[in-house]
């Protein structure tokens, strides 16, 4: 099996080929296609087995093509709007994040971890911007990077749910929800949490969950926020 066989977009095959990886893994081989078709996915598979470019690759694939679209459509970009707008001397307005994905993570290590694969593998997309909102971060660095607008954010719950309260990101145009290591973030009392950040974001998203285990707690919580689910056992 190959990555131009899993259907993936041409910019993220050249990252990967850059990247140095030949083949998908098995949990990779699985989950990508499922994810390209837009597939809610459950996953048990360990730290090391490739999880991160499982839930990665397909969703900058759906960004590369998007982005393919936009090029190709000649309307005002969100950019031209808002340079217009300051030529007509409007005055530009506070506006909250929109991130069209979010990573949750148990720790900062693996919330960086994923942050760092994810400009590896989206090094060959002009638009794309992946920043990571970290519990123990100064608030004024990440005051920053949320102006920023990033597509991507990759967070841990506690300090996700300060900026949400504080109205600094709007999850209404979330299209891709991930739960990475979803076991140990309940582990770690986080369930509140995600449920509260689940609640605001669309029901229209798709939701791709990672777990050592797939049953108890987790397997409850997965049932209510994924939808007629692909299962998928490593
Ligand atoms: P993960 O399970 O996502 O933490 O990935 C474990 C390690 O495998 C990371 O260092 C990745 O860069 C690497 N990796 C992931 N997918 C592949 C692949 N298809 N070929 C080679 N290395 C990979």
């Amino acid at each position: 099996m190959t990555f131009e066989a899993l259907g993936l977009h041409t910019s993220v095959i050249k990252a990967l080929t850059e990247s140095g990886y030949t083949k998908p893994t098995s949990v990779q081989e699985q989950a990508i296609p499922a994810a390209i078709e837009g597939r809610d996915l459950l996953v048990s598979s360990q730290t090391g087995s490739g999880k991160t470019a499982a839930f990665m690759l397909p969703a900058l694939h759906k960004f590369a093509t998007a982005a393919d679209l936009q090029l190709a459509d000649t309307s005002k970009t969100a950019n031209q709007e808002k340079q217009s707008a300051l030529a007509r001397g409007e005055r530009p307005r506070f506006k909250a994040a929109q991130p069209k994905m979010l990573v949750l993570t148990p720790t900062r290590e693996l919330a960086l971890q994923v942050t760092t694969a994810t400009d590896k593998y989206g090094s060959q997309m002009r638009r794309i911007k992946a920043v990571s909102i970290l519990g123990g971060m100064p608030y004024p660095k990440q005051m920053q990077l949320l102006a920023k607008n990033p597509e991507i954010l990759v967070a841990t719950p506690g300090r996700l749910i300060d900026h949400m309260e504080s109205g600094k990101i709007d999850f209404s145009q979330l299209e891709i929800l991930v739960l990475d290591e979803a076991d140990r973030m309940l582990d770690m009392g986080f369930i509140d949490d995600i449920e509260k950040i689940v609640a605001a974001t669309p029901e229209s998203r798709q939701t791709m969950l990672f777990s050592a285990t797939l049953d108890g707690v987790v397997g409850n919580m997965a049932k209510r926020i994924t939808k007629n689910p692909m299962i998928i056992q490593i």
